[in-house]
């Protein structure tokens, strides 16, 4: 049994699986809270393969994914990075945001991602063929506005690429009543004040409401704290820091709760 809870959307466990069975590099595309390391954890868990997950923030390098020395005493000891220790021991690396990672990230998982599937370790002087069961994933959030780093299409095309969204509210509906355990006529009034927000692209928000947001919202009203203001501090808030947009998105959601 997967212990992993994950509602599938489309055909992306298939997908998955005849990737991994080819050995190609995937990437996973979308918006923060739209359900990606879920799937990739209940994936890893599924094909029975050790998970390893990087966030990747602006200052990750490649020798904090491939290793360094360090000074133990009077030597210096080399310590394998995450990414060294995936490919030797065949886990699944999961590169969270991998644009947000600096440029050498890109340039150390080159050789991973093609059909050499190898490691160069310049420190080293060394090549490190990947093992069998390797798997290179990344995430990138295309981000449509600005302020979004993008990945170079060069690098989009050494991967097998799939799109994340927000499930249809029929799903939407189910991910929150088996996160949650909330009720069914709560659940689905959440999931339509997403879809309510979701439409108002005019409102110009950097992100709208994810799944998450929604998960967390039932959570809080699960616990006991009061509808409108488990909505307003789980969905406004999180959304924005426009006082008259949270006055506004306040006043929808509270007709909608
Ligand atoms: P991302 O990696 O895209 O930012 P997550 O995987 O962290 O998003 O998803 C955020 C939360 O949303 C999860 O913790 C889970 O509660 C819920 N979620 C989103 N999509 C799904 C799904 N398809 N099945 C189960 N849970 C989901």
């Amino acid at each position: 049994m997967n212990s992993t809870y994950y509602h599938e959307v489309g055909k992306e466990v298939a997908v998955f699986e005849h990737t991994y069975a080819n050995k190609l590099p995937f990437l996973l595309k979308g918006p923060t809270g739209t359900g990606k390391s879920r799937f990739i954890e209940f994936m890893a868990n599924k094909l029975d393969k050790k998970l390893i997950t990087i966030a990747c923030h602006e200052e990750t390098s490649s020798t904090d994914l491939i290793g360094r020395y360090i000074i133990k005493g009077a030597e210096a000891v080399w310590i394998d990075g995450p990414l060294t220790k995936a490919v030797k021991e065949g886990a699944i690396i999961y590169l969270d945001e991998i644009a947000e990672a600096r440029p050498d990230v890109i340039v150390a998982i080159h050789s991973l991602t093609d059909h050499r599937r190898e490691l160069y370790i310049d420190k080293l002087g060394k090549i490190i063929k990947a093992h069998n069961d390797f798997m290179l994933v990344a995430s990138f959030n295309p981000g449509y506005q600005k302020g979004f780093k993008e990945l170079k299409p060069s690098t989009k095309q050494r991967f097998i690429s799939l799109s994340f969204n927000y499930p249809e509210n029929k799903i939407e509906t189910e991910i929150l009543i088996n996160e949650t355990k909330i009720d069914k006529s709560t659940a689905k009034k959440l999931v339509n004040i997403a879809t309510k927000i979701r439409n108002l692209t005019e409102l110009g928000l950097t992100e709208t409401v994810s799944t998450r947001l929604l998960v967390d919202a039932a959570k809080l009203i699960r616990s006991g704290l009061p509808k409108r203001l488990s909505v307003e501090v789980a969905i406004v808030e999180p959304l924005t820091d426009d006082i008259e947009i949270i006055e506004a998105l306040r006043d929808l959601c509270n007709l909608l709760i």
